[in-house]
């Protein structure tokens, strides 16, 4: 019997181990928070990322530790190293914990990505509106997710003004990115080097946070060229993602979100773990993400990423509506989380799988309504 820890008890852990469970595979989670919501699923140690005592009682007899949170800290991860391997390398977290190291990273790839520039303190703000023009974003540089942390400026005054309500937290300053839409590529490499990438999917933010993802991602724009359009954008975010998994010796899923502006994909980020525009793939593919993660961590072959016809992923956020009206629409399948429900919390999504995207579209109108009450 196999047993995977895991760092982060959260909806992912959750789903992961669900996934996990039909394989033979055991769980243990560690988390900080006394409720968080894979704990009924298995075994658990409640204490701070820093609390070695507790890291030690975790690692004992684990096989591998993967972890379903970014923002673990990097030394966690290395103290936990000398017990067992950890997937996906902690050189993953160390680019992607910080948006500038990131970013480089992408550019050293040859990854495109907006223009940006750093922000350490007043003296920066001039030089780096010159690099991005206006509008601009800044974001902190750690710690942001969800939106949390970010300011659209039009001018030097706003962009000051942000700056100084961050109080000194480095920050990075990217060129507004006028996109025509947002797509998203999980990819997933196993122990021994396989590689495998699910279809681009179209993502909708909303405030800052995942709304809707639609897998495979529609083909646009309607230009004559349509399919070798599509094509050769699916290709080029599976070569982005394979050189980031194989320059960072990478096991496990990996998730990369794009800016698609004409035929170009300008890389956001990228987070080393199972991710939300994926839970499509629960219904959606012959292999959900969740699965071809544990596969990958524990050397397993990897699945296949072939879609099972056309899949809208809602988020419910906030709130649940009843389960009555969610059950009763034909191919709606619930995954709650159980979190209470708080404003822009994420407490669960449905997935929904048709055959077509026009099928899709129509129903998938009447779950955003439901959810948008
Ligand atoms: P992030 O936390 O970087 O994933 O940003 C959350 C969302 O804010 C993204 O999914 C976009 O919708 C939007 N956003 C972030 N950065 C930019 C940018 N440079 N240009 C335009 N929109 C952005």
């Amino acid at each position: 019997m196999t047993t995977i820890g895991i760092l982060g008890a959260g909806q992912l852990g959750r789903m992961l181990a669900l996934a996990g469970y039909p394989l033979g595979m055991r769980f243990r989670f560690f988390d900080p928070a006394a409720d968080a919501p894979a704990k009924l699923l298995a075994e658990h140690v409640t204490a701070e990322y820093a609390d070695l005592d507790a890291l030690r009682r975790f690692a004992d007899g684990l096989d591998v530790v993967t972890y379903e949170f970014e923002n673990v800290p990097v030394e966690t991860v290395r103290f936990l190293e000398q017990f067992c391997p950890v997937y996906p390398p902690p050189l993953a977290l160390e680019k992607g914990q910080d948006r500038l190291v990131e970013k480089l990273f992408f550019r050293m790839l040859g990854i495109s990505t907006p223009d940006f520039a750093a922000v350490s303190s007043d003296a920066d703000l001039e030089n780096a509106a010159r690099v991005t023009g206006f509008p601009a974003v800044l974001k902190t540089r750690r710690m942001g997710y969800d939106g949390k942390g970010q300011f659209t400026v039009w001018n030097l005054d706003e962009l000051g003004g942000a700056f100084r309500s961050l109080q000194g937290q480095p920050a990075i300053l990217e060129q507004f990115v006028p996109f025509e839409r947002e797509l998203s590529i999980l990819a997933v490499r196993g122990r021994d080097g396989e590689m495998v990438f699910y279809p681009l999917i179209e993502n909708t933010h909303r405030e800052g946070i995942l709304r809707l993802s639609v897998a495979p991602a529609p083909r646009r724009p309607k230009t004559s060229r349509l399919l070798e359009y599509h094509q050769s954008t699916q290709s080029l975010a599976e070569m982005y993602a394979l050189a980031l998994m194989n320059a960072l010796n990478y096991v496990g899923v990996l998730a990369i979100e794009f800016f698609q502006v004409g035929d170009q994909l300008l890389a956001n980020e990228m987070a080393p773990r199972v991710h939300n525009s994926g839970h499509w793939t629960l219904q959606g593919a012959v292999t959900s993400q969740f699965e071809n993660h544990v596969r990958a961590v524990t050397g397993l072959p990897l699945g296949s990423t072939t879609p099972l016809g056309v899949t809208a992923m809602v988020n419910l956020i906030g709130h649940v509506p009843t389960l009555d009206s969610i059950l009763k629409i034909e191919g709606a399948h619930l995954h709650l989380y159980d979190k209470a429900p708080r404003a822009g919390r994420k407490v669960g999504h449905i997935n929904l799988v048709a055959r077509t995207h026009e099928e899709l579209l129509s129903k998938a109108e009447i779950i955003k309504r439901l959810v948008e009450g």
